[in-house]
């Protein structure tokens, strides 16, 4: 097994040494995570709200514990349940996943205070990142291709605010500084409509984000949506593991992924990593991390950074042979990455298709119980998932039940594994969507490559009037 103390000469991060871990999230993302652990010897702790205390993947953990009831509030997002969690399981750091409190800066702040290991970035990193204003103007400052559009907020008088959309030109997006999950934004395609969307917006910022501060940027029509992944450690070392393309969104939640994101010229995807890559020397940042960026016309417009690990980093992990989850917690350890960027290749090709328990049509949740499960198998196919029979799916908490990822050689034959597997794959009791899936499998379009981000929207609207 290999040595997990801190290296030395570690003065980055003196408290690094911990031999567990509290995974502070459920599904599949705490089962994923518990893998890693697992596979670095390091012990760990599962706390589940009352609705997951019957389910089977807590076995996995060393130990498993129950901090509150069903709502997230009182469980998954209660940072004081956490923390006592952390205190009387003694675990020594906490992984928080993706959602919940992954990219909250207090809590991340909290476990630093009480001398644990918060597994992510700094919460300044957080902060910067986590205000879109902010983190543009960081993002500019490093060099990284940023939408056109002041990296400030917009002022009070109406008059300077029209001026500043003219100079941009219409359309234009107003965007709320505090926004996230595709809430806090307003398109403008005339000037006469200008005033009223930044009130509106205003406004819902007020309440929703508990900021005002709104800016403004050209509002692209037909972009793709193109991720980098970056992983950095606490010694210099900082790397970009590839381009995802998560272009197949519906309501801005993603639907399938896939790396790498085929049309775009090696060149373009360096010079754009290498930037990102920058961007995290100048911020600080250490741990694992997305660069979103919006591509159109063979340009890259960055969008926002999230901190965290996503829902998507399997797809990367196939093509490029990187952990990204141990490489996450290697870091948190004090260690240095085990790669760098020469090493560093993609392989094939990925795509991952999010199964939810959901209908296919409505897209109603569905959950209830799961009365069976056949997974798919085979070469280049891995699901994670942390149903099987007997679980039963929560209304608590998002739908998603699993993840289906295929890899091969190539794209063609990538879309025929996927084919292949989804129709292998069965979940009985519940509606999921692996019927939507069959059929954007088919869709010529997606077989193309490159569609934008209002296709999958575009195609179900046509599918419905079919
Ligand atoms: P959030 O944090 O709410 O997810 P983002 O800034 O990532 O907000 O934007 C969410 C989505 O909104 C993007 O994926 C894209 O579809 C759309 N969007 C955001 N900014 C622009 C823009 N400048 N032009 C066109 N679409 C945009």
């Amino acid at each position: 097994m290999m040595d997990l103390s801190p290296i030395k000469g570690d003065t980055a991060d003196q408290k690094a040494a911990f031999d567990s871990v509290l995974i502070a999230n459920r599904g599949e993302i705490a089962l994923r995570v518990q893998r890693a652990c697992r596979e670095l010897g390091l012990r760990t702790v599962m706390v589940c709200s009352e609705a997951d205390r019957d389910a089977d993947y807590l076995a996995a953990a060393d130990t498993a514990i129950c901090i509150g009831p069903a709502p997230p509030g009182q469980s998954y997002l209660n940072k004081s349940a956490i923390l006592l969690a952390m205190k009387l399981t003694g675990a020594g750091a906490v992984h928080p996943g993706y959602g919940f409190l992954s990219e909250n800066a207090a809590f991340s702040e909290a476990v630093d205070q009480m001398g644990a290991v918060f597994i992510g970035p700094r919460a300044d990193a957080i902060r910067t990142m986590g205000d879109k204003i902010a983190a543009k103007k960081a993002m500019m400052a490093a060099g990284v291709p940023c939408v056109p559009g002041p990296d400030s907020a917009l002022p009070d008088d109406p008059a300077e605010i029209g001026k500043i959309a003219a100079e941009i030109g219409y359309p234009v997006i107003v965007k709320a500084a505090g926004g996230g999950g595709g809430r806090g934004m307003r398109v403008v395609h005339d000037p006469d409509a200008l005033s009223d969307a930044v009130l509106v917006t205003r406004e819902e910022a007020r309440r929703a984000f508990g900021t005002p501060e709104l800016y403004i940027e050209k509002f692209l029509e037909h972009p793709r949506h193109i991720e980098i992944q970056v992983l950095c450690d606490n010694h210099g070392g900082a790397v970009w593991v590839g381009l995802r393309d998560c272009s197949m969104q519906r309501r801005h939640q993603k639907v399938v992924e896939e790396g790498p994101a085929i049309g775009i010229p090696a060149e373009a995807a360096t010079f754009v990593g290498n930037r990102c890559v920058e961007a995290c020397r100048q911020i600080g940042y250490r741990g694992v991390g997305t660069f979103e960026f919006l591509y159109e016309n063979g340009e890259f417009y960055f969008i926002e950074m999230n901190t965290r690990l996503q829902v998507e980093h399997p797809v990367t992990e196939m093509t490029s042979g990187v952990d990204l989850v141990r490489q996450q917690l290697l870091v948190a350890l004090g260690h240095r990455l085990e790669i760098e960027q020469d090493d560093i290749a993609c392989d094939g090709h990925s795509i991952e298709c999010r199964i939810n328990a959901e209908d296919p049509y409505t897209f109603a949740p569905s959950p209830g119980l799961i009365t069976g499960v056949r997974l798919p198998g085979g070469p280049g196919v891995r699901v994670d998932t942390h149903v099987a029979a007997g679980y039963r799916v929560s209304a608590h908490y998002d739908s998603l039940i699993a993840k289906l990822i295929v890899h091969a050689p190539t794209r063609e034959q990538a879309i025929m594994r996927m084919r292949r597997a989804l129709d292998e794959m069965q979940i009985g009791g519940v509606s999921t969507n692996l019927p939507l899936h069959r059929e954007i499998l088919q869709d010529p379009a997606f077989a193309a490559g490159g569609p934008d981000i209002h296709h999958l929207e575009k195609w179900l609207a046509a599918r419905g009037a079919q």
